[in-house]
């Protein structure tokens, strides 16, 4: 092979490289119209690289231009020839596609979207057998505010929405005391799947559930969180303390702040109590107004 034919051959074979092609098959020999120039002659027993199938068309490799919202950013390689044409490739956003790279960084946060796909029909721990449905979460993806509770009681379950059973009404009215709307805020809890009995979540639960938690706050990205009750103080802020101890305060998590509270159902078995719910939400508005 002349030494032109041996660069072009390497540039195609570097090319599918960074593509991740490595294993080419070997054709019989005269069984692919190769371009003018290449050694058909050679012998299957012959050492020389074996020839990918797109060879078959004497062009040089594409220019591949990938759309860098979905993708990570591809190595550069040596520019083609002014001549070569330049083919702009959109990758499929679910399929599986050549030119993506999934282990890749990301090049953005993931959407909510993308975290409930993932999480899928969850199977992940022993709560997945007894749920209806999966309770993922709901409201604005943009929210200042994150409310997290503990976990999806029946009327969750059945509806698949958090906090719609009478915690929910108390929620609502908290929020709607101090002038916040349910449809900017976002609601989820530490796990997604009801627990038998609404028995509070057990550590491997949670444990399984809590990567969806994070995934979805980074996501959102909200200026304060409300942890209603013990189990998300506990998962969020890792504070084992007694809820009425610590509750009122703001905490940190990350660059956001989090505040605790008591769980709404709490509330509705201690109605005494309503007071240091309010409080509470009080506390959150004017954090959200002042800070
Ligand atoms: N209690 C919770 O902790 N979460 C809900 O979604 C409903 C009730």
């Amino acid at each position: 092979m002349d030494n032109p034919l041996r660069e072009e051959l390497k540039a195609w074979l570097e090319f599918y490289r960074e593509l991740g092609i490595e294993d080419f098959y070997r054709r019989e020999p005269g069984s692919v119209k190769l371009p003018a120039g290449f050694d058909t002659a050679r012998p299957a027993s012959a050492t020389a690289a074996p020839v990918p199938q797109q060879m078959a068309s004497p062009a040089l490799p594409p220019k591949v231009t990938v759309s860098p919202a979905r993708t990570a950013p591809v190595e550069p390689r040596p520019a083609a020839p002014p001549s070569s044409p330049s083919v702009s490739i959109q990758p499929p956003v679910s399929s599986f596609s050549l030119f993506e790279a999934p282990a890749a960084p990301r090049s953005g946060p993931e959407t909510l979207e993308q975290i409930r796909q993932d999480l899928g029909d969850c199977r992940r721990c022993k709560l997945a057998p007894t749920r209806k449905t999966i309770v993922f979460g709901e409201g604005n993806p943009h929210a200042e505010l994150v409310f997290i509770g503990e976990g999806p009681g029946a009327d969750e379950d059945e509806q698949g929405l958090p906090f719609v059973g009478r915690a929910g009404k108390l929620l609502n009215r908290m929020m709607q005391t101090v002038g916040l709307k349910r449809e900017d805020v976002y609601i989820c809890n530490v796990v997604k799947c009801r627990p038998p009995m609404n028995r509070t979540p057990e550590k491997d639960e949670v444990d399984a559930c809590s990567p969806f938690l994070y995934r979805q706050i980074e996501s959102i990205k909200p200026r304060l969180i409300c942890c209603l009750g013990a189990p998300a103080v506990r998962t969020v802020l890792g504070i084992r303390e007694g809820i009425t101890k610590i509750r009122g305060q703001f905490y940190d998590f990350g660059s956001t702040k989090a505040l605790a509270t008591v769980h709404p159902a709490y509330v509705l078995r201690n109605p005494r109590e309503e007071k240091i719910l309010r409080e509470d939400f009080e506390k959150i508005r004017d954090f959200l107004k002042n800070t």
